[in-house]
């Protein structure tokens, strides 16, 4: 069976060397029919070197170089598109991921799951910071969403034919893959293993990158946001008469400036007019933005007794990262 393996490499030109024999042993535990593709994601230092020497080497490592720095999902999309095995593992450059646990994932992919996602149980080396940004966020996308995205799991998963050639289908530019594995469904599960530290050199994911990761996370899986629209309209219409009964009040009971009234109802009523029309726009917004992002409608995992091809209910796209010039 043909394995394929993704790494994304943003300035590890130190850790390439370390990681590298590693990851061929362990791919070679698992089938003696493996690709490696490296994909230098615009690295300023001395990767690409080190990647065209490994291809020298090994004809089964083959090397992707980006243009420029296009971040670490888009990395990853593009190995994707080139890979061909029957499982694919993406994998960080670092050493983060022990490249070893190849082999029991795949063991217990063979028991029948389409993906294994690895889980993390203790997070060496990373800041506090890290650790207390990374749980909130996983936990208040999994509130937004309504399909399963695992908590505390990067990307570092094995994935089968299957959900490799949806991935390949899904043309979104703003890519959350942890969320678009999960997305696809099937059979996944879990494999608890200790992230190490950093073998190497430092964390690529500044805190903009982090952030420009969850907000991807969150707009690509939930229109909840554009729904605070509405719910605000709500309440600035239950605001808008309570202020009503007051305005009522004070223009037959207190002593106000003449026309204070009148404008008070106005503004209120207006208010909360606006929120309202500006809700029923998200809601309309958010149905464009999910048409527009033409992902497959649905997915049949199993069919018996249907003959004929199935009529293609999302073109084939390219992914856009797969551009060249
Ligand atoms: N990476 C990348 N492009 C980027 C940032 C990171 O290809 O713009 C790669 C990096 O080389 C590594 C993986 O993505 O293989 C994960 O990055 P890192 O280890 O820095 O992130 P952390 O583990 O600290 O979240
Ligand atoms: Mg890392």
């Amino acid at each position: 069976m043909k394995y394929s393996v993704v790494v994304p490499c943003y300035n590890e030109e130190a850790v390439l060397p370390v990681f590298l024999p590693r990851m061929v042993a362990a791919a070679e535990s698992v089938s003696a029919d493996y690709e490696i593709f490296l994909i230098n994601d615009g690295s300023a230092d001395l990767t690409w070197s080190v990647i065209k020497e490994a291809c020298a080497a090994n004809s089964r490592i083959k090397g992707i170089c980006l243009s420029r720095n296009f971040g670490h999902q888009l990395a990853v999309t593009a190995g994707l598109s080139y890979c061909s095995g029957e499982r694919t593992l993406i994998i960080d450059a670092d050493l983060q991921d022990p490249p070893e646990l190849i082999k029991p994932m795949s063991e217990k992919m063979d028991e029948g799951f389409d993906v294994v996602f690895g889980k993390r149980k203790a997070r060496e080396g990373e800041t506090f910071f890290k650790k207390f940004t990374a749980a909130v966020f996983y936990r208040i996308l999994k509130s937004m969403t309504s399909f399963e995205i695992p908590v505390d799991a990067g990307d570092f998963r094995l994935i089968n034919k299957r959900v490799l050639d949806v991935l390949q289908a899904m043309p979104e530019r703003d890519r959350y893959l942890r969320g678009m594995v999960a997305w696809v469904g099937g059979k996944q599960v879990g494999l608890e293993y200790d992230r190490d530290e950093r073998a190497m050199g430092e964390t690529k994911y500044t805190f903009k990158k982090m952030l420009k990761l969850a907000i991807d996370g969150i707009t690509a899986f939930s229109t909840s946001p554009l729904r605070i629209a509405t719910s605000m309209s709500f309440f600035a219409a239950f605001l808008s008469l309570l202020a009503g009964g007051y305005v009522l009040y004070s223009f037959f009971f207190l002593d106000v400036v003449r026309g204070w009234s009148s404008m008070m109802a106005v503004v209120s009523i207006l208010f909360a007019m606006m929120f309202f029309c500006m809700g029923i726009m998200g809601e309309y917004i958010g149905r464009i933005f999910e048409q527009v992002k033409s992902r497959p409608m649905f997915l049949v995992s199993e069919a018996e007794n249907v003959s004929g091809p199935r009529a293609a209910i999302a073109p084939k796209a390219q992914p856009s990262s797969e551009a060249r010039f």
